[in-house]
C-alpha cells in the first residue's frame, strides 16, 4: 500500500500507535513507547518514498527487542539495573533498520538479561500472549513476539541465547529466525552469553523476515565476531520451490515430552513439504542431544556470570550509595539491581567457573558442545535442512512454571542446540493446538539462511496458518 501510495507512512504508524493505546492494557509488549520518535522516523519515510527513494522497510514499524542500545532512548534489558540507562549509541541493527527506513515504535519487553522462556522475568510487568492473555508470550523477547501478533508493530527484533526468538515465535504464531551465529552484527547488544548470544527479526511472513535480516546482516568492524561473508539476496532467494530439497527429521525432537497434539501438526506440516517436492530422510541421528540442556545451562551462566560483572553501581545503570563503602555499595547495587533469576545464573556460572570445578563442569560441557556440533555436520550430510518441533507444549499459563525453573528451562530443550552448535534455525506457524499457535522449526547448515527462508516461504504459500490473527487483535481493529 506504501509503494501504490494508498496509504501514507504517517498514517500507517498512527494507525499503529492507536493499536498500541488499544491493546497495551491487555498485551503489555512493550517496555517504552517512542510515539515521537516513530512519527519523525515515518514523515521523513514519506519524503523519502515522494522523492521515489527508500526501499521496503522505509516506513514500516517495527518493535526493538530493549537488550539492544538506542541512542538517547532508554534500554533496560527488562532490569532495574538498566532502569534508567540511556545509551550514547545505537546497536548497529539499530542504526541498520533506521538506514532502511523502519519506524521505531518503542523498545520490546523481555526477560531480565534475556533470561527467561516467559518474559514473567521482566522487572517491569509481564507481556500476555495476544492469542489468551492467561498466558504468556514465550521469552525472553516475549515483548517483540507479542507486539508483532497483536498488530502492535510489523516485524520486530529479537535475540536468541537458546531460544529466545524461536520460542516466542512459536508460542505467538508468527515467524521468528535466529541467524548463524556471527551473521548480524552484536554491537550494541547487551551481553548474555557471548558465545551463544544472536540477534534476529520477528515477522508475520517469512517474507517479512527476509526483508528484516537483510537489513541486519554483514559484517561489521565494531564486533569481531561478525563474519566477514556475502550476504545473500534473502527475498530474492523466495522461489517457492522446494522439490529435491532433502529434509531430515531427527528423532530426538520427537520425545516423550513432545505434546500430541504439537507433533500432529508437526507431522502434517512435514507431509504438506513433502507433497510439495521435498524429500524426506527419517532417522537422522542426533545422539547428544538429551545433553544439550544440561551444556547449555553450564556455558550460559558461565558467561553470564563474566559479562554481568560489570554491573556494579560504578560505571553506568543502578547505583547504591548509601553503604559503608564502596565494597558495600557494590554489594546492595547488585543485590537489589538484579532479579532472582539473574542472581540464580550468576552464582551456577561463578560456581561452574571457580577452581577445582572448571573441569569438572566448564571444560566438559565444552566437550559435549563440539560433539553436538559434530554430530549436526554429520547430519547434514545426508539433509539439506532439519525439521523439528520448536517447542514441546503451547503457550503455558502465567505462573505455571515461575516456582519451578527447570520446567521453565525445559520449553527450550529443541530450541538449546541450535544454538550450541552456531547454526541458523526458524520458527513458522504450522497448526493450532487447544486454539493456540504451534511452531515448527526448520534448523540448516551455517550462513544457509536463504535455505531455510526458501522452505518456509514455500510453506507459506501453500497454508494460510500465518494468515490467521488473534481475536483481541481483530476485535480491537473493529473497533
Ligand atoms: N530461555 C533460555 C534462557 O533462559 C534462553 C533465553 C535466550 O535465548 N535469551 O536462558
Amino acid at each position: 500500500m506504501l509503494e501504490r501510495k494508498e496509504l501514507s507512512a504517517v498514517e500507517l504508524t498512527e494507525s499503529v500507535l492507536a493499536r498500541v493505546e488499544a491493546v497495551e492494557p491487555s498485551i503489555g509488549a512493550y517496555v517504552t513507547v517512542t510515539a515521537d520518535i516513530a512519527r519523525v522516523q515515518a514523515a521523513a519515510a514519506d519524503r523519502l518514498r515522494a522523492k521515489g527513494l527508500g526501499g521496503p522497510l522505509t516506513g514500516i514499524p517495527i518493535c526493538q527487542k530493549d537488550v539492544l542500545a538506542t541512542r538517547g532512548v532508554r534500554t533496560t534489558c527488562g532490569s532495574r539495573m538498566l532502569e534508567d540507562f540511556v545509551p550514547p549509541y545505537d546497536a548497529t541493527v539499530v542504526r541498520k533498520l533506521q538506514e532502511a527506513g523502519a519506524v521505531m515504535i518503542g523498545k520490546g519487553n523481555m526477560d531480565e538479561f534475556a533470561m527467561g522462556s516467559s518474559t514473567e522475568n521482566s522487572a517491569f510487568h509481564p507481556t500476555r500472549n495476544p492469542w489468551d492473555p492467561a498466558r504468556v508470550p514465550g521469552g525472553s523477547s516475549g515483548g517483540s513476539a507479542a507486539a508483532v501478533a497483536a498488530g502492535e508493530a510489523l516485524g520486530a527484533t529479537g535475540s536468541d541465547t537458546g531460544g529466545s526468538i524461536r520460542q516466542p515465535a512459536a508460542l505467538c504464531g508468527i515467524v521468528g529466525l535466529k541467524p548463524t551465529y556471527g551473521r548480524v552484527s552484536r554491537f550494541g547488544l547487551v551481553a548474555f552469553a557471548s558465545s551463544l548470544d544472536q540477534i534476529g527479526p520477528f515477522g508475520r511472513s517469512v517474507h517479512d523476515c527476509a526483508l528484516l535480516l537483510q537489513a541486519m546482516a554483514g559484517y561489521d568492524a565494531n564486533d569481531s565476531t561478525s563474519v566477514d561473508a556475502p550476504v545473500d539476496d534473502y527475498a530474492g532467494a523466495l522461489s517457492g520451490d522446494v522439490r529435491g530439497l532433502r529434509l531430515g527429521i531427527p528423532e530426538e525432537y520427537f520425545t516423550a515430552d513432545l505434546d500430541p497434539a504439537v507433533r500432529a501438526c508437526i507431522e502434517e506440516a512435514i507431509a504438506d513439504l513433502e507433497r510439495a517436492g521435498a524429500t524426506i530422510v527419517r532417522g537422522i541421528s542426533l545422539p547428544s542431544t538429551p545433553h544439550a540442556l544440561a551444556v547449555y545451562y553450564i556455558i550460559a551462566p558461565s558467561e553470564a556470570s563474566a559479562n554481568l560483572a560489570r554491573y556494579d553501581g560504578v560505571k553506568f545503570g543502578y547505583s547504591y550509595h548509601d553503604g559503608g563503602g564502596m565494597w558495600e555499595d557494590m554489594e546492595r547495587t547488585r543485590q537489589h539491581g538484579f532479579g532472582d533469576e539473574v542472581k540464580r545464573r550468576i552464582m551456577l556460572g561463578t560456581y561452574a567457573l571457580s577452581a577445582g570445578y572448571y573441569d569438572a563442569y566448564y571444560l566438559k560441557a565444552q566437550k559435549v558442545r563440539t560433539l553436538i556440533r559434530q554430530e549436526f555436520d554429520r547430519a547434514f550430510e545426508r539433509c539439506d535442512l532439519i525439521v523439528a518441533p520448536t517447542t514441546p507444549t503451547v503457550a503455558f499459563r502465567l505462573g505455571e512454571k515461575s516456582d519451578d525453573p527447570l520446567q521453565m528451562y525445559l520449553s527450550d530443550i529443541y530450541t538449546i542446540p541450535v544454538n550450541i552448535a552456531g547454526l541458523p534455525g526458524m520458527s513458522i506457524p504450522c497448526g493450532f493446538a487447544q486454539g493456540l499457535p504451534v511452531g515448527m522449526q526448520l534448523i540448516g547448515r551455517p550462513f544457509e539462511e536463504t535455505t531455510l527462508l526458501r522452505a518456509g516461504d514455500a510453506y507459506q504459500r501453500l497454508t494460510v496458518w500465518h494468515q490467521r490473527r488473534p481475536e483481541l487483535a481483530a476485535m480491537e481493529a473493529g473497533s
